[in-house]
């Protein structure tokens, strides 16, 4: 089942999301299909569940389409429950992205090289893994969903300045996506 995603200017994206008890989610499989069914459908690499309209601890993650740079992330598709970031080391470096609940703006964000994150995957086993390159750069950006933070808050005031005229339309739903989303409710009669 395919949800739509919650545009840039809802609340739920700006929440820090809550741990998921496996008790409460004995289905929590069936939501990470969901999940990635939805962002394939979307052609994103990566997709958190406050996107999706749940305040949950979860991010899906496919990362073969970058596997024409960094080979090793053919196979690279988890689930990411209750992650805590641990440790970020490195120089940050800078990387286009994007966001799909922000369509059609991409913008440099600079961010460091590696990550280190405790996670259970969907069947609850823990992890603690480290992550570096391009996998480590979409786990970031998810890892942010989940924290209520968006990757245009990276950006200088320059750019957010340039860019606020596109992120208030995209809010009112004035943007053409060819994929299904959810946007605030637009106020009338003024
Ligand atoms: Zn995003």
């Amino acid at each position: 089942m395919k949800y739509p995603i919650i545009a840039y200017g809802d609340p739920v994206l700006r929440r820090v999301a809550t741990n998921i008890d496996p008790v409460e989610y004995p289905h929590i499989k069936e939501l990470v299909e969901n999940m990635f069914e939805t962002m394939y459908a979307a052609r994103g690499v990566g997709l958190a569940a406050p996107q999706v309209g749940l305040s949950m601890r979860l991010f899906v993650i496919d990362a073969s389409p970058f596997d024409d740079d960094e080979p090793q992330l053919k196979d690279f598709k988890k689930a990411f429950i209750n992650a805590q970031i641990l440790e970020e080391t490195g120089e940050e470096w800078p990387f286009n992205e994007g966001c799909l609940s922000i369509p059609e703006i991409r913008e440099d964000v600079y961010r460091k090289p590696e990550v280190r994150l405790s996670y259970y995957d969907e069947n609850f086993k823990h992890h603690e893994e480290t992550f570096t390159g391009l996998a480590a750069r979409v786990i970031q950006h998810e890892y942010d969903h989940i924290e209520g933070k968006l990757f245009t808050d990276k950006l200088s005031p320059l750019r957010k300045r340039l860019i606020q005229k596109r992120l208030t339309d995209i809010s009112k739903g004035e943007i053409k996506v060819d994929y299904r989303m959810k946007f605030p409710a637009v106020k009338k009669g003024r």
